[in-house]
């Protein structure tokens, strides 16, 4: 028999069964139960979350031999084929390769043909957001009045894009990124009935991986599966999402800590000599600042950590050695590199820009230090003390109209190219001429 791929083996059947959707689950079965189901759904959503999941429950439970209900059977022919994607009165088009104004019209011209055997002819649009313009308007009136027996099940990745009249007529479900526990679980249950074992810091980063996603997470698992040759170990993982050891990045950063740029560039260097992706290397350095980041405003213990990161004590120790501005300038260099590398055919030198960058950022003096200097500075040239005056004090200036005399002397003053370099450095301005 063909190998069935385990997302789509372990596909959820039942509104019980929909990992992390709770809220949508409850809604349509008491919908159903209700009998009070809408003629067009909306189920916005990133990828993998469960959308074409729910879109076939609903249908199988509005469709199925016993049903209407909340609980189809799973066993007639129609929820089989529903639930395999291929039933004849569910219909499943992808609005992206059909989005023009002749694929509306053909829905529009069949909605009117009553379904082939089932109760309700489902038509099931995915990424409906790619629909042009002229196919909304041609889709409008359908969807305000349809015939009984039609329903709507739209999705989208973007709600966003979707005009008002399409919106306003749909019944709205919002699904979340579904938490990594529940993945976890979702995940180990599947492990189980594969009958591989897993190791349990593998099964938490692939989790982790999936981002919110349960589809991509499982998609991982079946990689990670093949890999391993039915043992699932976190260096399976990390070998097919290739991911550098979380320990070899930080040492990226922990140079750039201390200011070592040649010793940031070697390290960035030897994994590029491994044959890291610069892209990837440069999202797996940001995604390892995002983490000092958490360690720096959250502690160590925080349940936030990236899934390939190194231990806690090793994040702890850089986070030490770096303020949250800094790290929020180093994920700011970071960022920008990325949008930069994929432009350009050679990204090292982009990427290496950052890491200097970085590493520079520890001979800067800390903002309060520099503004301590310069209002020493400004007291200074306003005649009073040299030592830094408190805060408000420099606000005192002279009040009112200046000497036109005094205010030529500054002007002058402000002529000097030397004075001028000098206000520019500090931002400041000159208060005061001796003759
Ligand atoms: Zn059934």
């Amino acid at each position: 028999m063909a190998y069935t791929v385990l997302a789509r083996r372990y596909r959820s059947k039942t509104f019980d069964e929909v990992i992390g959707q709770d809220p949508v689950a409850r809604t349509l079965r008491s919908a159903i139960e209700h009998d009070r189901v809408a003629h067009a759904y909306l189920f916005c959503g990133t990828r993998g979350v469960g959308k074409t999941t729910m879109a076939r429950i609903l249908a199988r439970a509005l469709n199925c031999e016993k049903g209407p209900t909340a609980e189809p059977c799973g066993k007639c022919d129609i929820c089989e084929s529903i639930h395999r994607g291929d039933d004849m009165d569910v219909l499943e088009i992808d609005g992206a390769s059909n989005n023009s104004v002749d694929d509306v019209r053909q829905i529009r011209d069949n909605v009117h043909y009553r379904p082939a055997r089932a109760r309700f002819k489902i038509y099931y649009i995915d990424e409906v957001h790619m629909l042009s313009s002229s196919a909304f308007n041609a889709l409008l009136k359908t969807l305000e009045e349809p015939p009984e027996h039609v329903k709507f099940i739209f999705s989208t990745t973007e709600p966003e894009k979707l005009p008002a009249t399409v919106l306003s007529r749909c019944q709205r479900f919002d699904f979340r990124a579904v938490p990594t526990d529940l993945i976890a679980a979702h995940l180990k249950m599947i492990c189980k009935k594969e009958k591989v074992k897993p190791q349990a810091d593998a099964i938490q980063a692939i989790a982790r991986e999936g981002r919110g996603s349960v589809r991509d997470a499982i998609t991982l698992l079946d990689q990670v599966i093949a890999v391993g040759d039915g043992v699932v170990t976190l260096d399976a993982v990390r070998e097919t999402v290739g991911a550098v050891a979380g320990e070899d990045v930080l040492a990226v950063i922990g140079a750039c800590a201390d200011g070592d740029h040649g010793g940031a560039l070697a390290r960035f260097g030897d994994l590029l000599a491994g044959g890291t992706d610069i892209r990837s290397l440069l999202e797996q350095l940001m995604r390892q600042v995002r983490d000092l980041l958490v360690v720096a405003t959250c502690g160590p213990e925080a349940q936030l950590l990236d899934a390939f990161g190194p231990d806690r004590e090793r994040l702890a120790e850089v986070a030490e050695k770096l303020s949250v501005p800094a790290l929020v300038a180093c994920l700011g260099y970071l960022g920008e590199a990325r949008t930069r590398a994929r432009w350009v055919v050679d990204a090292r030198p982009i990427a290496e820009l950052a890491l200097v960058r970085m590493a520079s950022l520890s001979e800067m003096e800390p903002l309060p230090q520099v503004v301590a200097r310069l209002e020493a500075l400004e007291a200074s040239l306003a005649g009073a003390a040299p030592a830094a005056p408190p805060s408000d004090e420099k606000k005192k200036r002279p009040a009112g109209g200046e000497a036109p005399d005094r205010r030529r002397k500054l002007q002058d003053a402000m002529n000097d190219p030397v004075v001028r370099k000098a206000v520019d450095i500090f931002e400041g301005r000159v208060c005061n001429v001796e003759d």
